[in-house]
């Protein structure tokens, strides 16, 4: 069990960039290929921009075309946590992260091997870190 990340919604803005507050504490999605880490391709650990908790793993991470870095796993399967989002119309499946609840992006069951998921993540709420975490 990880301890969780709670901080009030002033406390978050201080800490966070607007853009990163916008997706992370408001549910907003970054503009399709805004993210500098759609193109990272070193080997490393992306982080939740909000409290540091590793997520995911560049081994998971592949192009999926669409404009948002993509993984078909996350690092460690309690590091995020989902729930259905019904917005705009659409059934989707949120994924947040399980330390702080910081909102990184969805998930879709069109992803490649092993796992057939799609973890399509906002790039601005992940920190890239070049050191592999071992898992
Ligand atoms: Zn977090």
């Amino acid at each position: 069990m990880t301890a969780k990340v709670e901080k009030t919604d002033a406390e978050w803005r201080a800490t966070l960039s607007p853009e990163q507050y916008q997706v992370l504490r408001k549910h907003g999605t970054e503009h399709r290929g805004a993210s500098p880490l759609n193109k990272e391709k070193r080997e490393g650990t992306f982080k939740c921009a909000g409290c540091g908790e590793s997520l995911f793993s560049s081994d998971t991470k592949y192009d999926s075309g669409s404009g948002w870095p993509s993984f078909y796993a996350p690092l460690k399967d309690e590091a995020v946590e989902t729930t259905t989002d019904q917005t705009y119309g659409m059934r989707r499946t949120e994924v947040h992260c399980a330390k702080c609840g910081g909102h990184l992006g969805h998930v879709f069951e069109d992803g490649p091997k092993p796992t057939g998921l799609r973890y399509c993540m906002n790039g601005v709420s992940l920190a890239f870190d070049p050191e592999k975490d071992k898992v």
